[in-house]
């Protein structure tokens, strides 16, 4: 096999990658905030990562580390609960469940480790303590911050100096900052708002420093590889460099920096804030987990993918034809077909070479054929037998698509009319047939219930 190769967003080059302990492999990648249905956006990010943890066990066996976060405290989850009138643990323990539920529809292989950052509160408050104690940190008023300029290597990740990162992005204005780009390490809490006794009065903790925080722990002060979305870059990535470098005089955090690109919708950024978002779980219903995992790396990883039926309906044709040659085996061993991803870990590259394996085991060659279904279970493809696949084709081709856009027609047009009666019939007649339709904002969309 050749070496591994990852583009480095340190650097901002392929570089080689070479392990601090090749029986001790760590990756860490920041998970979720649960505070809403995860997203397709999201699961880019679960399943690029996941594709690099099989990469790296391929390589390295069982020595590999996968440590991904939840983070279960911040104040969009405050948020959440206020405006859904519903407790924090009740909002957390729900979306957990969801997401977990979204992974296993991806076929996402389980992380090493999960932590969750409530759990680790006392050892954040530690961490903060020796931050003040270094003088890397101040207290105000309740209110903790890390003082970006005792840090020297802040915006490397970037690469942008102090000045242009404060140009070119939204910082937090507070009186209560020495500094600008300072940013909090420990905030109070409302009487009403979750909260930890803290040397600094009762309060939370600020999003970096989980990371920091929970990576340190599992993985130690210099671990190899840290990923996560572009959007982390800055504030969240180059935060936690700055804190952990700072905390144990390291001069690296994570020697490898990993970043996905974003999932687009018409070319724009999937977030909840644009309200241009598919949950994971209405595009697993309305396509098949295996089928949002190959969109999802049917792109380099580190190049934007607009997210559109034609992408998902091509997707859906492959996996369809590759059915065909299904079967169920036992695995043998994808190291010689396994170079384009140790590319920097180019999917579409392998996803080329599944093809061809195809090709070749359609016009017979037995070889090819297991292979072939080595190579898709190994990328997280068949996970179902080919009769639950065709089951579950069976039943969402049911109804074709323009039959129920016909309906849902038929259904505004009897509401605008006031005829109610006939708009619930049609909507109950989709609902036996297992469409489930929703008014939202001006315009109705279905789903597979
Ligand atoms: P969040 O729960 O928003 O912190 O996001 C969890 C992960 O999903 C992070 O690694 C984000 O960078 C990533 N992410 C969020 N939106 C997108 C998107 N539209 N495309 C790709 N990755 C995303
Ligand atoms: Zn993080």
């Amino acid at each position: 096999m050749n070496n591994l190769q990852l583009t480095n967003s340190l650097t901002r080059k392929k570089e080689i990658f070479k392990p601090i302990n090749s029986k001790k492999i760590s990756l860490y990648a920041c998970g979720p905030t649960v505070y809403d249905n995860p997203h397709v956006g999201n699961a880019r990010s679960l399943v690029v990562f996941d594709t690099l943890f099989r990469v790296l066990k391929l390589i390295y066996g069982n020595n590999v580390t996968y440590v991904r976060n939840i983070t279960d405290i911040d104040d969009k989850i405050i948020e959440a609960s206020k405006k859904n009138k519903k407790s924090i643990n009740e909002i957390t323990n729900n979306i957990t469940k969801v997401f977990h539920k979204d992974c296993e529809s991806l076929n996402c292989l389980k992380p090493t480790k999960e932590p969750k950052a409530t759990e680790h509160v006392n050892e954040m408050i530690d961490m903060i303590f020796s931050l003040i104690k270094k003088n890397f940190a101040y207290e105000n008023n309740g209110h903790v911050y890390f003082s970006v300029s005792s840090f020297k290597n802040y915006g490397k990740l970037s690469n942008k100096n102090l000045e242009e990162l404060k140009a070119g992005n939204r910082i937090e204005i507070s009186d209560l900052k020495k500094s600008p780009m300072d940013f909090i390490l420990w905030k109070p809490s409302n009487k009403e708002d979750p909260g930890w006794d803290s040397p600094w009065g009762r309060g939370r903790p600020g999003w970096h420093l989980e990371c920091s925080v929970m990576s340190e722990k599992y993985l130690g002060k210099i671990f190899d590889i840290h990923g996560g979305g572009l959007d982390l870059i800055f504030p969240h990535h180059e935060n936690e460099i700055a804190q952990s470098c700072s905390n144990n005089s390291t001069n690296n955090f994570a020697n490898y920096w990993v970043h996905n690109g974003f999932l687009t919708i018409n070319n724009e950024k999937m977030s909840k804030s644009l309200g241009n978002i598919v949950t994971i779980s209405d595009a697993v219903n309305k396509y098949s987990g295996q089928v949002v995992r190959l969109a999802l790396l049917s792109a380099h990883y580190s190049q934007p993918l607009d997210w559109n039926d034609d992408l998902l309906n091509n997707q859906k044709s492959t996996i369809d034809k590759w059915y065909g040659l299904y079967e169920e085996q036992k695995e043998v061993g994808i190291s010689d077909i396994a170079n384009s991803l140790l590319d920097d870990l180019n999917t579409p590259g392998f996803i080329a070479k599944i093809h061809e394996l195809y090709a070749k085991a359609n016009s017979g060659d037995k070889q090819n054929k297991s292979l072939f279904n080595s190579a898709c279970r190994f990328l997280g493809l068949f996970n179902i037998s080919k009769e639950e696949w065709q089951n579950l084709k069976k039943k969402k081709i049911k109804l074709s698509e323009s039959y129920i856009t016909k309906k849902i027609d038929e259904r505004t047009k009897a509401k605008n009319s006031g005829d109610y009666s006939l708009a619930d019939k049609i909507r109950g007649e989709l609902l036996k047939e297992g469409i489930l339709i929703e008014d939202q904002k001006g315009k109705t969309i279905w789903k597979y219930k």
